[in-house]
């Protein structure tokens, strides 16, 4: 049974890519009736917001991701991550490095990675020794000490500098050694310790490293799967060490590769790597988002597209999630979200809109008319769905429902432009005298006044457009007009002659 987490640092937006990892979790974890936990790890102080910690939580209740439990603050466990550091020490599997930065930027340049010249001394308190550097070796013992892989057996070392040095703790990696995972998704994965460094556990300012921090946070709350971002995974042969360190039990490993732009480009702000609020904003369902999320690397059987949450949590399978970065496709989520928004009830459709729409005519009042006629809007909404791809766009077409007096786009005043008083006066006689006012007979009429009068249909439909509509960015004239009503439709012509 599947203990699963969601981790964002709370330092931005809950992109994208953050909100399929939390959807993969929890699908996974649905799926097999186990726990989902929320933890933000937010022990980065400077970079951690409240603002990003409310964005992800809303993020995720938006899309309706439910965790289990109280959310975990990493903040919270500082005290015990240091207390595993101490143990560590105790067991001999971390030591205090007393480098400091010229040091260790010295040995990076020379070697390419930091051997702490600490690793082997075998104190358990090391706090007061006053200590002369590695660096201060020479030429000879540097180079005895670099084809020895870097293992010093018996440090020398001077009590020259006896100014106080700040330590870290740093894990003693067993160099000598492989570690490999069976990541679900990579499959097997090894790597040379050889080229892992004494990783810092603690930093000389005392503060836990994300390192120590995510092993400890996972291991106490019993996770046993871990389901994260590919940028992660070299991250996974340090952490191992920690956990072999202890003697804990190691989780599963699913890496998910990187969601890229459509160019193939790694996402930034400008391809859309923006927080899933902004996709809310946007006009996007949250159903429409789920489902996206879950095709965006995960194949399914090939054909089906659409996706119930119920039938994502059972069909989902963690181990077929592709292993090469998926590619974010607009013009796909658009489609989707069409599917869904028709999907959509009307009434559920009106709450989403009804914002939008309060807001612009607060905007442009004086263009609108306040009485909301919730009867026609919802009319109003059924023609429309059929051709709009978000929420945005839907509540930009039902703006025609209010008008008080119709703005004319440019294509409206061209048509206007040619036509006669004479024509118009016919037209309204015409409708005038329809007895049913519906989208058929609509038709149905203006077919016999172009018969009647040598026109084309179409001339009379455009006509009718801008007289009503004033813009060509709507449904047919006829399904417009029938929503509007009659006495609505014939005044609306009445003041566009005006
Ligand atoms: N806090 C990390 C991040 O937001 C994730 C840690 C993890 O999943 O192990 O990138």
């Amino acid at each position: 049974i599947p203990i699963t987490r969601f981790a964002p640092s709370p330092t931005g937006y809950l992109h994208i890519g953050g909100a399929r990892t939390a959807l993969y979790n929890w699908l996974h974890t649905r799926k097999f009736g186990g726990k989902f936990y929320l933890r933000i790890e937010d022990t980065d102080k400077i970079r951690s917001t409240q603002s990003a910690i409310d964005a992800i939580i809303n993020g995720l209740n938006w899309l309706g991701l439910d965790w289990d439990g109280d959310i975990i603050l990493q903040s919270k466990n500082v005290f015990r991550h240091k207390e595993v550091a101490e143990e560590l020490i105790r067991i001999g599997k971390a030591y205090r490095c007393y480098m400091t930065q010229e040091e260790i930027n010295e040995m990076r340049e020379k070697f390419g990675k930091v051997i702490s010249p600490w690793r082997n001394i075998n104190i358990a308190d090391a706090d007061n020794i006053h200590v002369h550097s590695i660096l201060n070796m020479n030429e000879e013992e540097t180079n005895e000490m670099h084809n020895n892989r870097y293992q010093y057996k018996d440090l020398q070392y001077q009590y020259k500098d006896l100014e106080y040095k700040q330590y870290t703790i740093r894990l003693k990696v067993d160099l000598n050694s492989i570690s490999g995972i069976n990541d679900i998704i990579k499959g097997r994965v090894e790597v040379n310790n050889n080229e892992l460094d004494d990783m810092i556990l603690v930093r000389s300012d005392g503060t836990p490293t994300y390192m120590l921090a995510v092993v400890v946070d996972d291991h106490d709350a019993g996770i046993n799967t871990i389901i994260r971002g590919d940028d992660h995974f070299t991250n996974t042969f340090r952490q191992l060490q920690i956990y072999n360190a202890m003697g804990w039990n190691i989780p599963q490993y699913a890496h998910i590769p990187m969601i890229n732009a459509e160019d193939g480009k790694k996402m930034s702000k400008r391809h859309g790597a923006i927080g899933i609020d902004q996709y809310k904003n946007m006009g996007y369902l949250p159903d429409t988002m789920i489902n996206y999320l879950l095709r965006l690397g995960w194949g399914g059987d090939g054909m089906t597209e659409i996706y119930s949450r119920d039938e994502s949590i059972s069909s989902f399978e963690l181990h077929k999630v592709s292993s090469s970065p998926a590619r974010f496709d607009i013009q796909k989520l658009n489609n989707l979200n069409g599917h869904y928004i028709r999907k959509t009830d009307n009434k559920l459709l009106f709450s989403l809109i009804y914002p939008l729409i309060i807001e612009k005519l607060n905007l442009i009042d004086i263009k609108y008319n306040f009485e909301l006629d919730e009867k026609m809007l919802l009319k109003g909404i059924d023609i429309s769905k059929q051709r709009v791809s978000t929420i945005l766009e839907l509540s930009d077409i039902c703006m025609i429902y209010f008008y008080k007096k119709n703005p004319i786009d440019d294509k409206c005043q061209q048509v206007l432009s040619k036509i006669t008083v004479g024509l118009v006066d016919d037209i309204k006689k015409y409708l005038l005298n329809l007895k049913e006012w519906n989208c058929l007979k609509i038709n149905d009429t203006i077919e016999i006044i172009a018969e009647q009068k040598s026109i084309k249909k179409n001339e009379i439909m455009s006509l009718l457009r801008a007289l009503i509509i004033g813009t060509f960015k709507s449904p047919s004239v006829s399904e417009v007009m029938e929503v509007i009503g009659k006495e609505k439709s014939i005044n609306r012509i009445i003041q566009t002659m005006d």
